[in-house]
């Protein structure tokens, strides 16, 4: 039963309103925003045309989210120059409530208004900091403005396309999250929060009608060559890889984004495999090859992006210093990173920076969750902990915190019952590897204070004309990066 109902001021189709708390509405047939207000319907002009994202749910889609009932009623398309994502807005329990529902790095944030809250001045945000408000401490992790591109359906408050929104998103303790909204940047502040969840604990019951020109397949085609792979990640993956010719396609747009050489040799972990590790079945979707410059020379490594509904994104990464290692995200809110850059604590451990480095990608094969592109670079920090090794990935604008810990190649070959004498245990340590210098993390300070006063001394050395190099820092590997993409989604 809607709540309100007129004509559209721009071509006469009936304007429902299903809830109470939608003060705005895209007219389905022209596209006008059309405003509810005390004069009746008024027309803030059209919208463009919606972007194909990969968008996992659709206006009109019902289901719940763990447990509690929900419905798509509109959705917001943002871009920040990567390409489109969308932000669903959403009421839950029939009705009760209403929040923003959005899809980035394998789950989902759902968010509802914060009543009297204002968020931290726009002017002292930056990422990576922690700010204390009423309902908790946040730590940002993405500071960013994004331009409203179009909209559909119902919304709880007008939008104007092509006006900038201003934002930051953070994570809290137990896997709370917020959303600092500043709109414009010209208005009062409004603070979302609510909690992020898995894949699996989005349920669809009903389908609403799909306005995107989708076709349901269960292959991807390459807008290159023409060949096609199984998709592996349906309506969550935003690059493609393409194994038969080495272009990298945008898979919503279907256009390609950049050409790599088709790929001789086969990755160690084939993609589109899966995997059991610790009774959770895990999918390779893709492999990526980054690489981090020191002095003159190049380190290489390998990652195997991995994932599960319920437990979301993993990565294998294969060192051929360390060896294998198994990487997870780790929420920012659960380090004291009040002693960067030196060190972190987690879990009652201190983590020691290692290195810091500049990593790159190199190559991509499968399909990505984020817009990445060959070349991209992010700045990676590596504090280590006996066999542990935290990194943390950031720019100006987006920090991202991983967990690694060392696996061997033998188990990854049970998981994914490939040979033990395959190509994945050539290249790194004998015995499966150990992270570089895995002692004590008392000792690792103790001579990390050694090695600081041996570059000290190397420093004036060099300084005094002695020419001496400390040798390159290498990156460990295990790195989670979200590569700043748009499957940031926003959150
Ligand atoms: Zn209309
Ligand atoms: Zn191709």
């Amino acid at each position: 039963m809607p709540i309100a109902q007129g004509s559209c001021p721009g071509c006469g189709t009936l304007i429902e309103f299903g809830l109470g708390a939608s003060m705005a509405r895209v007219c389905d047939t022209c596209h006008t925003t059309v405003v509810r207000s005390d004069r009746g319907l008024q027309d803030l002009g059209k919208v463009a045309a919606l972007a194909d994202t990969p968008s996992p749910i659709a206006v009109g889609d019902q289901g719940t989210l763990a447990g509690r009932p929900l419905e798509v009623l509109g959705r917001v398309q943002l871009d920040y120059g990567l390409g489109p994502w969308d932000e669903y807005y959403v009421s839950f329990d029939s009705g009760m409530q209403w929040g923003w529902l959005a899809y980035a790095q394998g789950r989902w944030y759902a968010t509802t208004l914060v009543p009297n809250l204002t968020a931290p001045p726009r002017q002292d945000l930056s990422v990576d900091r922690d700010y204390a408000l009423s309902i908790g401490t946040f730590s940002v992790v993405e500071v960013r403005s994004a331009k409203i591109v179009s909209a559909e359906g119902e919304l709880p408050n007008p939008i104007k396309a092509g006006t900038l929104r201003y934002y930051a998103d953070a994570y809290g303790p137990r896997g709370a999250f917020a959303t600092f909204d500043y709109d414009d940047g010209t208005g009062p502040s409004s603070v979302y929060s609510g909690w992020i969840f898995s894949d699996a604990q989005l349920s669809v019951t009903k389908l609403g009608p799909r306005t995107a020109r989708k076709v349901k397949t269960s292959l991807l085609q390459c807008p290159n060559c023409g060949g096609e792979v199984p998709k592996l990640h349906d309506g969550r993956s935003e690059r493609l890889g393409c194994p038969y010719c080495g272009a990298i396609s945008d898979i919503p747009t279907r256009t390609v984004v950049a050409q790599q050489e088709k790929l001789l040799q086969m990755p160690d972990i084939p993609i589109g495999n899966t995997g059991i590790f610790e009774s959770i079945s895990y999918t390779c979707l893709a492999y990526i090859r980054r690489s981090t410059h020191s002095e003159d020379e190049l380190y290489q490594w390998e990652e195997y992006l991995l994932f599960n509904p319920s437990e979301g994104y993993r990565w294998l990464v294969k060192d051929p210093e360390t060896g294998w290692s198994w990487t997870t995200f780790v929420n920012p809110a659960d380090i004291d990173r009040s002693i960067l850059p030196d060190r972190i604590r987690h879990a009652n451990q201190t983590y020691v920076q290692r290195n810091r480095s500049l990593a790159r990608v190199d190559y991509v094969l499968g399909e990505v969750y984020w817009k990445c592109s060959i070349g991209e670079t992010v700045s990676v920090m590596d504090f280590a902990c006996g066999n542990e090794v935290i990194s943390r990935e950031l720019d100006t604008e987006e920090v991202n915190y991983s967990q690694s810990r060392i696996v061997s190649w033998p188990k990854i070959a049970a998981a994914f019952e490939l040979p033990v004498s395959g190509p994945g245990g050539t290249g790194i340590p004998a015995g499966g590897g150990v992270i570089r210098g895995a002692v004590g993390c008392g000792t690792i300070a103790v001579i990390v204070v050694l090695i600081v006063i041996l570059v000290v001394v190397l420093a004036v050395a060099a300084s005094s004309g002695g020419g001496g190099s400390t040798g390159p820092v290498f990156i460990g590997g295990g790195s989670s990066y979200r590569g700043g993409g748009s499957y940031s989604g926003g959150k």
